[in-house]
């Protein structure tokens, strides 16, 4: 069964009308691309598919939750990775602490974490360390471990809040313009950071840049004015412009 199934979401701010009616699954392994010229509704979207903004109406279930119904933290939980199209990392961190940090948050600020801290915590540190190098090597981030991440090349920034995000071990990842100030190089390396993590998992990615959708995604959705124009593969939407 799908990984993520909306549908009819319409959302309005006032009398503006964000989304007039998308429905769309996304399976299980698929990486999924959300077009669209500006104002079209892709952000709005991305955040109702990721449970930050409740529609307006129309039902959105993500991993079998029913996410419109659903706090941001409980969809976090859920299994649901995202990284923002701001970076979003802690500029006076370094890469290392950025990727424990959230961690850390997330284990503190829980029933267990806070009942059981003390004396569980060296277990769930050690958990965190492993996780850390892992997705330090998986995002070719080791020999940045130590930088702050204010100095780093954006491009590399925006690695990082993948990263970030890879260590909750997301099982459906949402990227909001990940590929966004990045030069053709670090773009690059962004397709092959995504093409690593994909497999065993499922990616939604907007994205302006058309690199990034043709390179990685099976299927997009085009979006224009609040409704959707298109879902078909990146080469039958690039041909119909
Ligand atoms: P996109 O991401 O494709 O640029 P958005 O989802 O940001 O589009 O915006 C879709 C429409 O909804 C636009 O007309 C925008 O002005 C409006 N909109 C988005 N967010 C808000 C908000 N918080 N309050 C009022 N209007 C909003
Ligand atoms: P419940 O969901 O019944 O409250 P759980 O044991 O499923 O209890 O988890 C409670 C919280 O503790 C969750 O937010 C989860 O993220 C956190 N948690 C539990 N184990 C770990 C772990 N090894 N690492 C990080 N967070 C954990």
């Amino acid at each position: 069964s799908p990984i993520v199934r909306a549908v009819d979401i319409r959302k309005r701010y006032g009398g503006v009308r964000a989304l007039d009616g998308v429905s769309l699954t996304v399976n299980a392994g698929e990486v999924f691309g959300i077009i669209g010229p500006n104002g079209a509704g892709k952000s709005t979207l991305f955040d109702i598919l990721c449970g930050i903004t409740k529609p307006t109406s129309g039902s959105i279930e993500v991993l079998g939750h029913d996410v419109g119904q659903m706090s941001p933290h409980l969809v976090a939980r859920a299994g649901v990775g995202r990284t923002f199209q701001r970076t979003a990392v802690f500029g006076e961190a370094t890469v290392y602490d950025n990727l424990l940090f959230g961690r850390h948050m997330e284990f503190r600020h829980s029933v267990v974490g806070r009942m059981f801290a003390s004396r569980t915590w060296r277990t769930e540190q050690k958990q965190f360390e492993d996780k850390a190098e892992y997705v330090l090597t998986l995002s070719g981030l080791q020999e940045d471990r130590d930088r702050v991440a204010s100095v780093l090349a954006y491009g590399v920034q925006r690695r990082l809040a993948v990263a970030v995000a890879l260590m909750s071990d997301p099982k459906i990842l949402f990227l909001d313009e990940p590929a966004a100030g990045m030069n053709g190089r670090e773009t690059a390396d962004f397709i092959a950071l995504i093409e690593t993590i994909a497999p065993g998992r499922t990616v939604v990615i907007v994205e302006h840049d058309m690199t990034v959708i043709k390179a990685l995604c099976s299927r997009v959705l085009v979006v224009v004015d609040g409704h959707p124009v298109t879902i078909d593969a990146p080469g039958e939407v690039f041909k119909h412009p």
